[in-house]
């Protein structure tokens, strides 16, 4: 029982699992499905002796049912997270990267709304839009 996750990881362990009654990151309320932040290929974390849960975000699709929904983008290196500074963070890309290699761009998305209890459905709308948005910009 020991860690092979590698360290550049680490960090997203410490972030809460998301269980929303919509999508954390678009706001459709189905289907919905819980997605592992740091994929089973990604290793295990072990903190004395006892290995980490996996942090789990709900977004809507299941992974593999093409890259419409958000959990297909984020199983096809199109849909990334990260945690820092107390909070989840989205970035969409236009083309499939690694995860480590979207931490270097630009236009990450605070998910700061997720931590409140009024979610309203206008301000997944308006994350939504900005993501749209930030995909078009990417080329640029
Ligand atoms: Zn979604
Ligand atoms: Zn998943």
């Amino acid at each position: 029982m020991r860690t092979t996750m590698p360290e550049m990881f680490w960090h997203l362990m410490d972030g809460p699992s998301i269980k929303g009654a919509t999508c954390a990151v678009c706001g459709r309320w189905s289907p919905l499905n819980d997605h592992h932040v740091v994929f089973r290929s990604q290793g295990k974390l072990f903190r004395d002796g006892k290995e980490v849960p996996k942090p789990t975000i709900r977004l809507c699709g299941n992974g593999n049912n093409g890259t419409y929904y958000c959990h297909g983008k984020a199983h096809h290196g199109l849909l990334h997270f990260d945690y820092r500074d107390g909070a989840w963070w989205v970035l969409e890309t236009r083309e499939p990267c690694k995860v480590q290699e979207a931490w270097e761009m630009d236009g990450w998305l605070k998910l700061d709304w997720l931590y409140k209890e009024e979610r309203s459905i206008e301000r997944s709308a308006d994350l939504r839009e900005a993501i749209f948005e930030r995909g078009i910009d990417y080329d640029g």
